[in-house]
């Protein structure tokens, strides 16, 4: 793989790093991530900073142009990706832009992506992703909230949980049982509902940090026009198994944790430990070192993934493998750069953003917190061990029972 910009990519990078540069210097405290969903400031400037780069275009670089888009090559989306991301910018909906899109690009029918494309680029509309139930996580499959068809309708009734966003978005894209007759992931279907539709209800679900990011969300004969499913009933499960690629093959993380060992570096520089710099400390040198390495193994991993991508369906198995490790390696990752960091940095490290004592704005206390989160959100750990094992290596889906 050649990593060298063209003079075009060059300059398209620079033009993105001179918009978040400056845009990120009005930023409030706590800016980035799925912080924007918990707090007023954070999301006022996340919707502000969206609406801005809708206007240039950079929501939608390589969308078709009848849908909003700019046709833009793959690679320029990489790099806008990496460099947002490197900022700890806001003003993408990871959930509209980052999985809903190309799922529709691919699935949907004409109105819906006249409908929904435009308003997504435009950075006007916001999505959550209604998929997970209290019995139906990793094994997705086996969720019971139903849709049943009534005349041009559907009536849907049940739960969702752990919805990110669901109090911020206008749009829900879910997944519900259509056929309960069919074998499990047989009998269900992709909808596309208006988050003001009656019957809907919400209640948080609080971190352990105390932020509001994710929901309960309720269905009390929820009333969802037909026109509103995505591909054929009851085919929902091939929709959803494109959108999970798309939630798997980020590549940004890298760039962002990128960005924070050089913070990190910077501020080892800038500490003093025992009379001397702690850049000086050979346990602090060691474990720079070896996190910076890491990152740079995830970003081939990731750009594996976009390179995949761009050849199409004809790559699709492999394409969805290297997006299970890329995911996996990366969530780890976080992990390891949040313990990196607090250690280092000792009690500092656990200093909330806004006080005066918290280095990086109290970046790897929140880190720390929610870094468990994401080898959990997108698919575990361990189910994406299980793709690469059962898809990657045609290894046995089930291990064999023990032989006495
Ligand atoms: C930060 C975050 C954001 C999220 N946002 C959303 C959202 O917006 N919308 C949404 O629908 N959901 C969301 N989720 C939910 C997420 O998709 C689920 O939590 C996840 O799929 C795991 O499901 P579960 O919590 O039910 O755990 P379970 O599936 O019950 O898993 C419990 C444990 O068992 C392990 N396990 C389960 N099955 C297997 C297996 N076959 N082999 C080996 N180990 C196994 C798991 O790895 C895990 O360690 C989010 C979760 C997080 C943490």
């Amino acid at each position: 793989m050649n990593f060298t910009l063209t003079p075009r990519q060059q300059a398209v990078r620079k033009e993105f790093e001179d918009f978040f540069r400056e845009e990120m210097t009005k930023a409030p405290p706590v800016a980035g991530g799925e912080n924007i969903y918990d707090n007023d400031d954070a999301w006022a400037f996340h919707c502000d900073i969206a609406r801005k780069l809708g206007q240039r275009g950079w929501l939608s670089l390589p969308w078709p142009k009848q849908y909003g888009g700019q046709e833009a090559p793959i690679i320029e989306q990489l790099l806008f990706n990496e460099v947002r991301s490197y900022y700890r910018a806001p003003g993408v909906d990871v959930q509209g832009i980052g999985m809903l899109a190309p799922t529709l690009l691919v699935s949907g029918n004409e109105n819906q992506k006249q409908q929904h494309l435009p308003p997504l680029a435009r950075g006007e509309t916001t999505w959550c992703q209604g998929w997970s139930e209290p019995n139906a996580g990793s094994d997705l499959a086996s969720l019971t909230t139903k849709a049943v068809r009534r005349g041009e309708d559907y009536i849907i009734n049940g739960q969702k949980t752990w919805t990110s966003g669901a109090h911020r978005a206008h749009w829900c894209f879910m997944l519900a049982r259509t056929d309960p007759n069919q074998p499990r992931h047989r009998g269900l279907s992709f909808f596309l509902l208006d988050m003001k539709t009656p019957g809907i209800s919400l209640r948080p679900l609080k971190g352990m940090d105390g932020s509001h990011m994710f929901n309960e969300m309720f269905f009390d004969d929820v009333r969802v026009p037909a026109s509103n499913l995505v591909g054929e009933e009851n085919r929902g499960w091939y929709v959803s198994l494109m959108t999970m690629n798309f939630e798997r093959s980020s590549v940004g993380a890298m760039s962002e944790a990128r960005r924070v060992v050089e913070e990190l570096v910077q501020f080892c520089k800038e500490s003093m430990f025992d009379g001397r710099p702690l850049s000086e400390d050979r346990l602090v040198r060691n474990l720079l070192g070896q996190i910076t390495i890491e990152i740079d193994v995830g970003k081939a991993l990731s750009y594996r993934v976009a390179a995949l991508q761009e050849k199409g369906q004809e790559n699709a198995l492999e394409a969805a493998i290297a997006a299970s490790a890329a995911k996996l390696y990366g969530s780890e990752l976080g992990q390891r750069l949040a313990y990196t960091g607090c250690r280092v940095m000792g009690l500092y490290g656990q200093v909330k953003g806004g006080s005066r004592w918290a280095p990086l704005r109290g970046y790897f206390e929140s880190a720390y917190q929610q870094c468990l989160g994401m080898n959990i959100a997108a698919g575990t750990s361990e189910i994406q061990r299980n793709v690469i094992a059962v898809r990657g290596l045609d290894l046995p889906r089930e291990p064999a029972p023990a032989k006495n």
